[in-house]
């Protein structure tokens, strides 16, 4: 059985953990540093990425969270997340974690619509996925080796590259868990070829 974590200093945790378990996996909140050695992939969750930025520092996670991804463990980043994992943040000098080639912008679907839904096409996915959209970041750019998986009006809205797995929208908030599952596929795989 795959172990799943999510990086439990701020933000939606729990209901990442209910989705990880719909998929089959194993759910485990991350507070201390030491747990990751014991997971086979990470989410980090929505909530406010300069909380959840500051959190990651206090709690000496920087370091070992670079050090896991570059084990090749798979990350996802959703929301607040995505702008963590993100390479450059635009208007800011400032990238936290660095790892995925993306520019990100934050909170820029507007003021008027803090939150919306919007159904998507994604790419693995038949059929269109309803993405939760709460003060979202979205793609300015995507870097040399990153797939975009989706749009929504012209805005890049998740990507991919090799193990990291980002997207602007809540992908935890509903009963679908087929995002969730795509990122579990990525953790499967890479356990079952880091195992050869
Ligand atoms: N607006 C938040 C930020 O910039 C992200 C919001 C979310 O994760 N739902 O960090």
């Amino acid at each position: 059985m795959l172990t799943i974590g999510v990086l439990g200093l701020q933000g939606a945790v729990r209901e990442h953990i209910r989705s990880i378990e719909a998929c089959g996996s194993k759910g485990v909140v991350i507070k201390r540093p030491e747990q990751l050695k014991d997971i086979d992939g990470l989410i980090l969750p929505g909530g406010e990425s300069t909380t959840m930025s500051r959190l990651i520092d206090t709690y000496h996670f920087m370091e070992p969270l670079r050090e896991f991804a570059a084990q090749g463990k798979p990350m996802f980043g959703t929301c607040a997340g995505l702008i963590i994992l993100a390479k450059e943040i635009a208007g800011t000098d400032n990238a936290h974690l660095g790892l995925l080639n993306v520019v990100v912008e934050r909170n820029s679907f507007g003021r008027q619509v803090d939150s919306f839904e919007a159904d998507l096409t994604i790419k693995g996915l038949a059929e269109p996925f309803t993405g939760v959209f709460i003060r979202a970041p979205h793609i300015l750019e995507a870097g040399e080796n990153v797939e975009v998986l989706s749009e929504h009006n012209g805005r890049i809205v998740a990507a991919k590259q090799g193990n990291f797995l980002g997207c602007s929208f809540h992908p935890e908030l509903t009963d679908d868990h087929r995002v969730t599952e795509l990122f579990v596929q990525m953790v499967e795989k890479h356990k079952r070829e880091a195992a050869v």
